[in-house]
């Protein structure tokens, strides 16, 4: 069986924030590392003190996945990876746990913020919207079209076509999540992506629905891996629906965590409990996540 880690972070008093900037085999270098740590600690600090100054989880969540969708470092919104055509599409979910409402954005071009249209959504009867679908509300609700694509992504894209090595490739740092619990005990989750890299034209990730996005009032989860493999285990609300069943947020990671280790799936997740306490796990090599809650901040980095 592949190795898999999971961890819990018992409950503290007031809000708590989880993060995550994907997962993958290791780091190249430590140097690589610091400033991956910087940014997450410092978008779980920004996250953490407005939920401290009374911010719904919602909109703390939405305020999160921006921040780090404008980081460069993340394959999300800005600095998100090229397709094999060379062109950025990106997908964003969200779930506020409180009204069990999910709403998302699929492969949408030309925007800064996909989590904002899938904000948008929110309260639409349409709630997940494809593609063109995508373009057409960014225009309609007046957004500036975006370029997302960075010079050394674009590098990135060259160097794979140029060796004819352009596969599915999860990028070294990827995906972004944001999962918290505000002060009243409401919970709601985000994830971002640009995908995995390399990818044919109209494949659609997990990011985007459940599989890789779910909450409800017991619990909250993103996902973070190869998204056939988040599918193919439908992670976020196995998790979910299992504490939702009596397990414990330790008993649902660790099931769900063995059961995709047993399969050789490559993924991670990070969650919370209505309790507050806070769990991430993984069966790459590593996850980035960072935590914050009245302890402090913590990270997974080692
Ligand atoms: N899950 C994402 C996807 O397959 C990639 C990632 O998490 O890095 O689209």
């Amino acid at each position: 069986m592949a190795m898999y880690q999971v961890a819990v972070i018992p409950a503290t008093d007031g809000p708590q924030v989880i993060i995550h900037g994907g997962a993958g085999a290791t780091l190249k270098s430590q140097q690589s590392v610091t400033p991956i740590r910087e940014s997450l600690h410092r978008i779980a600090r920004t996250v953490y003190d407005q939920l401290a100054q009374g911010q719904p989880a919602l909109a703390a969540v939405v305020q999160g996945c921006q921040m780090l969708e404008d980081d460069p470092l993340f394959n999300a919104g800005t600095g998100a990876v090229l397709q094999s055509d060379g062109q950025v599409r990106l997908s964003a979910a969200l779930m506020d746990g409180h009204t069990h409402t999910f709403s998302g954005v699929i492969n949408a071009q030309r925007v800064r913020y996909p989590i904002q249209l899938a904000h948008f959504l929110q309260t639409q009867s349409d709630r997940v919207i494809a593609d063109v679908g995508a373009s057409e509300l960014a225009r309609e609700l007046h957004l500036p079209p975006y370029n997302p694509v960075t010079p050394q992504r674009l590098q990135e894209w060259v160097n794979r076509t140029k060796d004819g090595a352009l596969m599915n490739l999860v990028a070294d740092t990827g995906t972004i999540g944001v999962v918290v619990r505000d002060g009243q005990g409401r919970l709601a989750v985000g994830t971002s992506t640009g995908g995995k890299g390399g990818e044919r034209i109209g494949r659609v990730s997990d990011s985007a629905m459940p599989a890789g996005t779910y909450a409800n009032d017991q619990a909250a989860v993103s996902c973070t891996g190869i998204g056939e493999d988040i599918i193919d285990e439908c992670l976020a609300a196995r998790i979910v629906i299992r504490v939702t069943d009596g397990l414990t947020l330790a008993e649902a990671f660790e099931r769900s965590f063995r059961e995709a280790a047993q399969r050789g799936r490559d993924l991670g997740a990070i969650g919370l409990d209505r309790h507050g306490n806070i769990a991430w796990g993984k069966t790459t090599e590593v996850i980035l996540a960072a935590y914050a809650h009245a302890a402090g901040i913590q990270d997974t980095l080692g």
